[in-house]
């Protein structure tokens, strides 16, 4: 059962989400399993992609962004494949696509995935073992810049990666650095190192930061951090570079409180439209 929104209408719709997790169903459980054990969450989300459409169709969600990761070499492709079969049966799907860095042909599987429909790239650090700009990880970088397609990074320290030498400011800076021309996101809006990722923001075009999890008001209790301290003139101001996600079907809480605090605030319309719908457009290059 999706649950009955009663957000729905608000300045939130019609919105992009730009971060939700799609997987097979067994792969799915076992994330939320592994996700119950370490962190105590109970999920009222079922991970399968029509309670997770449902549950967007309800409040006002056009299209979303379906992030996949590998944890091992060698399952890449059969993944990408899979995302892309399940794009082709749903109208909001934007299937992103996984490659591990210890995959043989990371450049091979990559350019499969895009001109198979993949609308961009997805690295989780921490579980990948790989910072932003790893070597390893160049030909996919290179694919990414050739085909215009974006990449989201969990690049930030939080939850529990504040002494992972893969993610925070200074190794996302690297990859920043290395390609001037490809959108990067930062997800969870770059926390615990929010303010560091917010100046990248500030300098550079290409960089983006959503605000899945962090910007919630579950985020206190569920990861110890406040959103409040972003305050109304950092999302007037870089309204252009971040951009609405909610990790939808991962979630200990309902849906609607992965915006109830950012419709709390009053925004102007003009921000709010740019950060529940345009800025996506603009980081995906569906515009
Ligand atoms: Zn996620």
């Amino acid at each position: 059962m999706p649950d009955a929104d009663p957000n729905a209408g608000t300045p939130f719709a019609p919105a992009i989400d730009a971060h939700v997790h799609v997987f097979p169903e067994r792969l799915a459980e076992a994330v939320q399993r592994a996700l119950t054990t370490a962190a105590g969450w109970e999920f009222p989300h079922r991970p399968i992609r029509e309670a997770t459409e449902a549950t967007l169709a309800d409040a006002g969600v056009e299209r979303y962004v379906a992030l996949p990761y590998v944890h091992e070499p060698g399952g890449a492709r059969s993944l990408n494949a899979w995302l892309a079969e399940q794009a082709g049966d749903s109208e909001r799907l934007l299937p992103f696509a996984t490659v591990h860095p210890d995959d043989e042909d990371v450049g091979g599987i990559v350019r499969d995935a895009f001109e198979a429909g993949a609308r961009g790239l997805k690295f989780h650090c921490p579980v990948q073992e790989c910072a932003p700009a790893d070597p390893r990880i160049e030909p996919a970088l290179e694919a990414a810049a050739e085909y215009d397609r974006p990449i989201t990074y969990h690049g930030g320290t939080a939850p529990m990666y504040t002494e992972d030498p893969h993610v925070g400011a200074a190794a996302f800076a690297e990859v920043v650095d290395s390609y001037p021309d490809v959108r990067v996101n930062c997800a969870h809006m770059g926390t615990y190192q929010v303010s560091a990722f917010l100046a990248m923001a500030r300098e550079h075009d290409n960089v983006y930061l959503d605000t899945t999890f962090a910007m919630s008001t579950e985020a206190g209790r569920t990861m110890e951090f406040d959103p409040s301290t972003i305050g109304d003139e950092v999302l007037i101001e870089l309204s252009e570079s971040i951009m609405f996600g909610s990790d939808l079907p991962n979630i200990p809480y309902p849906y609607r409180a992965e915006r109830a605090e950012l419709l709390g605030r009053d925004l102007p319309t003009e921000t709010y439209r740019d950060v529940f719908y345009r800025t996506a457009e603009a980081f995906l290059g569906v515009a």
